[in-house]
């Protein structure tokens, strides 16, 4: 048995034709520049996150570039963030000339531990911090109500990392959303998403947004993505073309409608694999770490982007997978204070959790169409791997 990490095409298998029709009739319109599909698809998805504003941008990454452009980010500028995330949360600080700051990780939700981020801002007391960008990775919220405490206590804005959390919900700051809890990125200032093709919402190729609640906040964004010009040719600000494609925001309104369902499949084959690694032993023989809700109660969705395991042996076990045709990744090798790219500024930053989740996790398929077959293959392999 051959099982991939994530398998698209079996999802075009249903969504071919809706894909095929959505792609001509953005041809057909000549529309090829923002216009209807891109304004549609905004409505959509601010309304799907319980979000005022949706600004449709080139992709995840941009999204939180322009986020930071909006709040006057400048060179010098201390961002709060966490160690361990994909390079994107950090790079965007450091194009704008800015610092992250880092704050460890809860060892379980490998999310921002409030706690630690309390003891920076304490140390903080030039102001250097400007902002804050909790990350809520794997599709899992941080702990955003001691996040918002803090950020309010701090006059901080923030800016959420939604890139792989689109529809997760967190329990815990009262709202009006359509499902109780908040819904990832409409706790902040601003919430970013990707529709880089392996999040749960992909395009056909790059695409991103951001929401906000803040009218604005929303008009600044818009600005920002388009030069800052308004009206045309007259610069108000500095911005630049990082504009969503309609294409990407066409096949994104066919895919939207399913969103929900994936989540489910995804939210249930995660539930069949913690069974069967329970029902193996390899978690009572602590070989296995299953992933932990840290949430309880209806309004808690984790979304499941990534279902990730701590393990022994792990590149060990990796190689081992991929040996016998599993498809599995380490998000992420490196934490984001240990990258070359930081030169100077990593020196003598040390994230032990960050730096322990990063040598001991890795990801296994939880894409919706995946079969229980595949993954009693899966778990199967991982037994005989530790027996
Ligand atoms: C995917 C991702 C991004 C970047 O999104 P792109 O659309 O690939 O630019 C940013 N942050 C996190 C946490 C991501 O997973």
């Amino acid at each position: 048995m051959k099982v991939p990490l994530l398998d698209l095409q079996a999802q075009l298998e249903y969504l071919e034709d809706d894909l095929q029709a959505a792609v001509s009739r953005v041809v057909k319109s000549t529309r090829y520049i923002q216009g209807p599909e891109v304004e549609g698809l905004e409505k959509e998805i601010a309304e799907y996150c319980g979000a005022g504003y949706g600004v449709g941008v080139s992709s995840g990454t941009d999204a939180l570039l322009i986020a930071l452009m909006s709040l006057d980010i400048q060179a010098g500028d201390h961002v709060l963030t966490t160690p361990y995330s994909f390079f994107a949360t950090m790079g965007v600080i450091l194009r704008l000339g800015a610092v992250p700051i880092f704050a460890d990780i809860d060892p379980v939700s490998y999310n921002i531990d409030p706690v630690k981020m309390e003891e920076v801002l304490v140390k903080d007391t030039e102001k250097k911090i400007k902002a804050i960008i909790p990350v809520h990775l794997y599709g899992q919220c941080a702990d955003m109500q001691p996040i918002m405490e803090l950020a309010n206590r701090y006059d901080l804005p923030v800016i959420e990392d939604a890139a792989q959390a689109i529809g997760a919900s967190y329990p815990g700051l009262a709202s009006d959303s359509p499902v109780g809890g908040s819904r990832a990125g409409s706790m902040g200032l601003a919430g970013c998403f990707s529709f880089f093709p392996s999040k749960n919402l992909g395009g056909i190729g790059d695409g991103g947004m951001v929401v906000t609640q803040n009218k604005e906040f929303a008009e600044k964004l818009i600005l920002m993505r388009n030069h800052g010009a308004h009206p045309k040719y007259f610069h108000k600000l500095v911005g630049g073309n990082f504009r969503l494609d309609p294409i990407q925001a066409a096949a994104l309104r066919v895919k939207l409608p399913y969103l929900d369902s994936w989540h489910k499949k995804r939210s249930e084959n995660a539930a069949v694999y913690n069974d069967l690694f329970q029902k193996s032993g390899l978690v009572t023989q602590q070989n296995v770490v299953v992933p932990g809700e840290v949430y309880s109660g209806e309004a808690n969705v984790h979304i499941y982007n990534q279902y990730i395991l701590r393990v022994k042996k792990r590149d060990q076990l990796r190689d081992f997978l991929q040996n016998s045709d599993i498809g599995c990744e380490i998000y992420y090798p490196v934490p984001l204070h240990k990258q070359e790219c930081l030169g100077d500024l990593a020196a003598g930053l040390s994230y032990p959790e960050a730096e322990l989740a990063a040598d001991t996790t890795i990801a296994l398929p939880i894409y919706p169409e995946l079969t229980n077959e595949m993954q009693q293959y899966v778990v199967e392999k991982i037994v005989q791997f530790y027996g």
